[in-house]
């Protein structure tokens, strides 16, 4: 993710912004924190890795060890995990255009 935020600071949607964070949504969720034009690396170097902070501190332990980490609600892995499991509930066919109506109903 560092690369990615540096990529748009150089090159992209950022070059004129000093203090911005970077947040990527896919199989996780990554980030990155750019403050007075300079990369935030934290005492660990782990200070971007957003998809690890906790947002459920009661929540399920993640593979980092954490519990109720943001990519475990907030990934696109996630998200269609959460979906599958009801349409599953609901006893619903998986499939994308049932998935339209579910959510539209
Ligand atoms: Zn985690």
């Amino acid at each position: 993710m560092n690369l990615l935020a540096l990529t748009e600071k150089y090159l992209g949607s950022c070059k004129e912004v000093k203090d911005f964070i970077c947040v990527a949504l896919g199989t996780g969720v990554g980030g990155a924190i750019v403050v007075d034009g300079r990369l935030v690396h934290g005492t660990w170097g782990g200070a971007g890795e957003l998809g690890h902070m906790s947002v459920d501190f009661k929540g399920p332990i993640c593979v980092c060890g954490g519990k109720g980490c943001l990519e475990h609600y907030a990934s696109g892995t996630s998200i269609a995990r959460r979906m599958q499991e009801k349409l599953i509930l609901n006893k619903l066919p998986l499939g994308s255009g049932y998935c339209y109506w579910w959510w539209s109903s």
